[in-house]
């Protein structure tokens, strides 16, 4: 993140109470955490966060490398591996701590409004409809996306400059002790709490203790926004405040500040009567569901304390937009590949999606179609020169800028360009043959409406997606390795295309969130994870000789199972002339699939042992029932055989072996057999043996009403007649079907798919392209979305209808449905 102004690093060491070494006359804007996303390396201070798998001060040399000259650091040691006789470093005891203490005094700074919101749900919808709603009176910093965190707080107060007339900054926590923190950064003036929430977060002794730990966020208020008619609030606002604060309250229940008289939904729109002081309101929310209503009326009070007058807020009120809190990435025309980034476009958040094309490593060349950026608070000059400086960092090839004022900057950029002043006059002269096999990342203020662009730009293929939820997964990821001791390696299993949802685009994600080793099925899917860019070990479970060359050419390490693929594989490796190439022992310790018994273990050690050609990276074997607790003993017995066996072949080696046994059900129920590394799949795709509520669904798979038509009773629907009707039916039908991985078995009312919230049966047989629903008892048009698994109607409720497991489904959806990727 970058600051407006510059700060020498002799006044940060002095700021953060660090001492200071090297080279005294660095200069610093940006502050990094992350040494994949840099800004401005030359002007970054990186700061080495030490955190419980990651450690900062290991990526210290790299950075060096990219051009990174000031870091604060907690281990003085850290730095001898590299000479870099112009860095400075600042030592300190706590780099966090560091971060946080430096932001705290650059906030000291700004005497103009600030809004700091907190709460369950909500806090990005607000901040961003407020800054929808104020930004043509102020110029306002924000929180980029949702960085509300430890770390993300502090990155985003450093925005502050002196060009700003506002700051808007939202606070989430997980931890008592961290709001005060918070609080101390953000200070805000006037505090906006959300939405309460069902508390579910065992760092909290329950509902109460976290909100009186969340509203310490407003300490410095003057004025505290919220609904009272969750009693809880005003209680802990009293008793942590007294009278102190000045509290703005609504209600739909209780006299209040602002008071919800009547609620009229029409037209795609919520009516409201509102009465505010004795004075009746009539405003109109452009949304219909009751969590949009509720953060507008929030905005209302807030725009209300900043003495707008009730003119100007019912006006913009009725303009709000949908706040789209997600990247997406599709299948364009011409073998392109899209992805398309619906935020607002502001510096921050094109870096986000910048990093987000980087991270998908495909060989393609990388297009940028960027329009003007609003509001940034910056003077064009400035704000493009950054815009050109991030281009050339992130190593964009084309830029192809939509507006006026992009387009007087068109010197500034280095890389290829064309210029166009508006979204029309770039349609108008679009020819669909200038795009071809490229990453193209399309990012737009709203008013320039480029989905417009997206839409001609975009592969058109049936209606049916996989959509597959990028962010869940990583939260998904790291519950796993919360779970992990620190020094545990982790394997993620990417066979069968990610268990259905992806190859490269998931292994991608993967490898930037550095797991350690990727493995898949056979040869084939190693090769299609080298080819699109992949560098990271990837093991190879089911290895055939007649691919061993090419595992060999693309670094790909073979599970070992029995003596007859060990020779041939020292054969292959004779042949290309290798030497110490790694391999995987796998034992069978009583899943009696494939693996190495008791009686060839002597023979194995003796092979292996004065065989220069290869050495021994892991032994592993894999547990036939960790998922179910009637098979614990056995489960134990096989964890107590395979570390037996392994220390015997271990012995006969002068090396260290990695061992592992867990998959991710093993992960969650016995963690005590980590060993050296660990094997996640099912639970990284959403699925869990034991704590279903920690993991985030990650596929949807979705399709919409194709046609809809009323078929009065005693017909019947589709093939074989099957489909009898008791009564009057509206049927549905929607092009999924059994060659799309839609079970046939879910024929005559077994599948159950939901439209608009309802659960509704399937009628008659499914048949290979298309299916029937009943949609008699719910609200539905043509066009409408259908779930048939998703956040809504889990994978495994579904997999319970099918008598199969998840796994099954999964993996059984055809290739020809497209995959859709998005961030949120
Ligand atoms: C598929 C597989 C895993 C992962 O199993 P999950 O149940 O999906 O976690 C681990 N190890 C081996 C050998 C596998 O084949």
């Amino acid at each position: 993140m970058t600051s407006a102004q510059l700060y020498t690093i002799e006044s940060i060491a002095s700021l953060v109470g660090g001492e200071i070494y090297g080279n005294v006359n660095v200069k610093i804007t940006s502050l990094s955490i992350d040494s994949r996303a840099l800004q401005l390396p030359e002007e970054s201070l990186f700061f080495a966060i030490v955190g419980e798998r990651h450690d900062g001060h290991s990526y210290i040399a790299d950075l060096y490398q990219k051009g990174v000259r000031a870091f604060v650091i907690s281990e003085s040691e850290s730095t001898n591996s590299i000479d870099c006789p112009d860095a400075a470093f600042v030592l300190v005891d706590d780099t966090l701590l560091a971060l946080q203490k430096l932001v705290c005094q650059h906030r000291e700074k700004f005497t103009y409004p600030v809004i700091g919101i907190t709460g369950s749900n909500g806090k990005t919808i607000v901040k961003e409809w407020l800054y929808q709603l104020l930004n043509e009176s102020y110029s306002i910093v924000r929180s980029p996306k949702s960085y509300n965190s430890q770390v993300g707080v502090p990155l985003s107060v450093w925005n502050m400059s002196a060009d700003a007339e506002m700051g808007i900054f939202e606070a989430g926590i997980s931890q008592t002790g961290e709001m005060e923190r918070l609080a101390e950064i953000i200070k805000p003036t006037i505090g906006v709490f959300t939405h309460l929430g069902d508390a579910h977060n065992e760092n909290f002794k329950g509902k109460l203790h976290k909100l009186k730990e969340k509203i310490k966020l407003f300490s410095s208020c003057e004025s505290i926004i919220y609904c009272s008619d969750e009693p809880l609030i005003g209680k802990a606002l009293q008793v942590e405040y007294g009278n102190k604060k000045n509290n703005i309250t609504w209600s739909r229940k209780h006299p209040a500040d602002l008071k919800v008289v009547s609620e009229r939904i029409s037209g795609g729109q919520t009516h409201l009567e509102l009465k505010s002081f004795n004075e009746k309101k009539i405003i109109t929310v452009p949304f219909t569901d009751r969590a949009s209503v509720d953060n507008a009326i929030l905005c209302y009070l807030c725009l209300q304390s900043l003495r707008v007058s009730d003119q100007i807020i019912s006006k913009q009120i009725q303009k709000l937009e949908p706040i789209a809190m997600r990247l997406e990435i599709k299948e364009g025309i011409n073998d392109c590949t899209l992805i398309n980034d619906y935020y607002n476009s502001d510096l921050g958040s094109l870096e986000i999606a910048l990093d987000l094309a980087n991270q998908q490593q495909t060989d393609k060349k990388t297009t940028l179609l960027l329009s003007d950026i609003l509001q940034s608070g910056y003077s064009d000059k400035k704000l493009y020169a950054l815009v050109a400086k991030m281009l050339e960092q992130k190593k964009v090839d084309r830029l192809i800028g939509v507006g006026e004022a992009i387009s007087a900057q068109s010197k500034m950029f280095k890389c290829d360009t064309s210029f166009y002043r508006s979204t029309d006059v770039f349609l108008a002269d679009l020819n669909r043959n200038q795009f071809k096999n490229e990453l193209i990342l399309i990012k737009g203020a709203r008013p320039f409406h480029f989905e417009r662009i997206s839409n001609v730009l975009q592969y058109k293929a049936h209606q049916t997606v996989l959509e597959v939820n990028m962010s869940a997964m990583v939260h998904n990821l790291n519950y796993f390795r919360s779970l992990l001791t620190p020094s545990t390696k982790l394997v993620v299993m990417v066979k069968a295309f990610s268990y259905g949802s992806g190859s490269t685009e998931i292994a991608n994600l993967l490898q930037y969130h550095r797991v350690d080793y990727l493995a898949v099925a056979i040869a084939d899917e190693g090769v299609e994870l080298r080819n699109a860019g992949v560098t990271i070990p990837i093991i190879v479970m089911n290895p055939e000789p007649h691919s061993f060359d090419t595992m060999i050419e693309y670094r790909l390490q073979p599970e070992i199972y029995n003596h007859s693929i060990c020779a041939d594989f020292e054969k292959a490796l004779r042949r290309n002339g290798v030497k110490k190439y790694p391999i995987h022992i796998k034992l069978d310790t009583g899943m009696h699939r494939l693996g190495f018994v008791e009686d060839d273990l002597a023979q194995l050690g003796d092979t292996i042992k004065d065989n220069d050609h290869f050495f021994i990276q892991s032994i592993f074997s894999h547990l036939a029932g960790a998922d179910e607790s009637q098979h614990d003993d056995f489960t134990a017995q096989q964890i107590d055989l395979f570390n037996l066996w392994s220390e015997q072949i271990r012995k006969h080696f002068p090396y260290h072996i990695d061992k592992h046994i867990l998959n991710s059900a093993g992960i969650e129920r016995f963690p005590e057999a980590q060993f050296d590394m660990v094997r996640l799949g099912i639970g990284l795709y959403g699925v869990s043996a034991t704590h279903q509520e920690k993991l985030m669904n990650v596929s949807s798979l979705k399709t919409t009403i194709s046609q809809i038509k009323e078929v009065a009773k005693e017909n019947t629907v589709g093939y074989g007649r099957k489909g009898q009707l008791q009564s009057d039916t509206r049927i549905g039908v929607i092009p999924i079907g059994y060659a799309d991985g839609f079970n046939r078995k879910l024929s005559n009312g077994v599948g159950k798919v939901v439209v608009n919230g309802k659960l509704v049966p399937v009628v008659g047989n499914v048949c290979m392209d298309m299916s029937m629903i009943d949609l008699t008892n719910v609200n539905a048009k043509e066009g409408d979305a259908v779930t048939i698994f998703g956040d809504d109607y889990l994978v495994s409720k579904l997999a319970e209808q099918l008598d199969t497991i998840p796994y099954e489904i999964l993996t059984t959806i055809s290739r020809r449905v497209k995959r859709i990727y998005f961030q949120e």
